[in-house]
């Protein structure tokens, strides 16, 4: 199939163009700048014909309208692939009520994560978009994570043909059940490999591994190609906006909206990928309302939406929701491009971000960015309150992140009279984060985090998702343990020379 040349490009630059497969392949744009439409609307397909769909038909739609290199039909084979028979459900995400709010779980995938949703399509993308590009290189995906990222990676990549993947966790940085996740991974492509050190010795390892390899990313006397599962490749993006038209579906077949009325999301956010999703949503022809933007102590982002000053000058808060605890929001500047279609400003504002670690967006911007997007923040006290109160009124059982975000839907239904009805963003299994859940529900912890899982098991009758149980019997398949200066050493070892 002909490759169309001139769909995405930079936010920093429209003369910097990649089509999809480019995109998806390449990650970020040379710039620096992140691959974008310059729109995302679309004319290809109703509304209304798109909600008809099962989940799977209607991911090939959206996805294929997003990425236009790609057929409706070899989209379908991709998400097949990709989510058939590794869900919960089969509608993947599914959307419950829960009081008079909907709560959209997230976390229904092979690794009990919300970023499952992205990562199990990714892979399966990249070998596409390779093939369409014409590169016949193994994909080698080198990742630094901090927790939920790398085994929902492991997951996704593992034994699909054409890619190995390589995970760096910090020795003293994850949680013993994250660990457990971790060094159990099974599949003949896949390493994982401690680091010692904290999270940012990991991460900066890896982009050194990337600067030492050079440009083409091409490791010496080999055929591997080194590439990223980061959050701004336009390939894990892409998979975000179909949850919520089936979450506007669920609405719908609930009797909670009329189909064409708006609907309300709030989403708990860290590097703004899930909640910009919402918003291409939106320009699609989504009846999407507000997105309400929920950050924990790290609330850079609800000044930012408030004021339109961003600024990352600030103290850097641990929180009981660490998956949000990023003061760098990446995706934001796709929005900042999608609001002002003005390349040169989102450039003006990265550079002076970088230099000067904060920026002032423009007045004209700022007032079209609060017409859609609303913003609040939660400390930790309130997340444990959210976790408390949700549970003893609805029986329900959520995770600290998902707690943020119901914390901040009731302060912006008090503080917003025309809201509509509303969907909360699920983004985690309550069972990845048992200790901090156990405390909330005001329940002493009697052991380590598979005691405390099986603790909150027997306190709340919530099962334990399948993925996460007897994790601690299963075989240790990943010993390795490095300095990060040895990174690019065992990189080589691992990929080029296989020992
Ligand atoms: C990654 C993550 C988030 C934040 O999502 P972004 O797309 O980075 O805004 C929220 N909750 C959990 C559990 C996550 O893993």
């Amino acid at each position: 199939m002909k490759i169309n040349q001139n769909v995405y490009h930079s936010t920093r630059s429209e003369t910097l163009t990649a089509s999809s497969a480019q995109a998806v392949l390449q990650g970020i744009s040379p710039d620096g700048g992140l691959y974008t439409l310059s729109r995302f609307s679309q004319d290809r397909i109703s509304c209304e014909e798109l909600l008809k769909m099962d989940t799977l038909p209607m991911a090939a739609e959206i996805l294929s309208i997003l990425l236009p290199d790609f057929s409706r039909d070899e989209m379908l084979s991709l998400a097949e692939a990709a989510y058939r028979g590794k869900f919960e459900t089969p509608d993947l995400t599914p959307t419950v009520r829960v009081g008079e709010d909907h709560v959209l779980e997230l976390f229904r995938g092979p690794t009990s994560a919300f970023k499952d949703v992205a990562l199990s399509l990714l892979p399966h993308l990249m070998r596409a978009s390779a093939a369409k590009c014409g590169v016949e290189d193994e994909i080698l995906i080198l990742t630094a994570t901090s927790g939920d990222t790398g085994k929902a990676a492991l997951e996704g990549f593992c034994d699909v043909p054409g890619t190995r993947i390589i995970v760096f966790y910090p020795e003293d940085g994850v949680s013993a059940v994250q660990k457990a996740q971790m060094v159990t991974q099974q599949g003949g492509n896949v390493c994982v490999c401690a680091v010692k050190g904290n999270f940012d010795d990991a991460q900066t390892g890896v982009k050194r591994v990337f600067t030492q390899v050079g440009r083409e990313n091409l490791l010496s006397g080999s055929h591997v190609r080194l590439s990223s599962a980061n959050s701004i490749n336009i390939g894990r993006l892409a998979p975000q906006v179909v949850y919520y038209f089936s979450a506007y579906k669920a609405m719908i077949a609930d009797g909670a909206v009329a189909p064409g009325e708006t609907v309300d999301f709030c989403v708990p956010t860290g590097n703004f990928g899930d909640i910009l999703a919402g918003f291409i949503a939106r320009q699609m022809g989504l009846p999407v309302g507000r997105l309400v933007c929920a950050s924990n102590a790290n609330n850079v982002l609800t000044d930012f939406i408030r004021t339109g000053r961003y600024d990352r000058r600030r103290p850097f808060h641990l929180t009981s929701s660490p998956s949000m605890d990023i003061l760098i929001s990446s995706n934001l500047e796709r929005l900042l491009y999608l609001l002002s279609g003005d390349a040169a400003l989102v450039k003006q504002l990265m550079e002076q971000l970088a230099a000067e670690g904060c920026y002032q967006a423009p007045d004209s911007l700022m007032e079209k960015l609060q017409e859609v997007f609303w913003a609040g923040c939660c400390d930790d006290a309130g997340t444990r309150d959210a976790i408390g109160q949700v549970w003893n009124s609805y029986h329900y059982l959520c995770d600290t992140h998902t707690a943020v975000a119901w914390n901040v839907a009731q302060q912006y239904k008090a503080a917003v009279p025309d809201h509509r009805p509303l969907v909360v963003l699920s983004t985690a299994s309550p069972y990845k984060f048992p200790e901090a859940v156990l405390k909330a529900l005001g329940i002493a912890q009697q052991g380590g985090g598979f005691e405390a899982m099986e603790q909150l098991r027997k306190a709340t009758g919530v099962p334990i998702p399948a993925n996460l149980q007897g994790l601690d019997h299963k075989p240790v398949l990943h010993r390795d343990s490095i300095e990060s200066g040895d990174m690019l050493d065992y990189v080589m070892k691992k990929a080029v020379n296989r020992s």
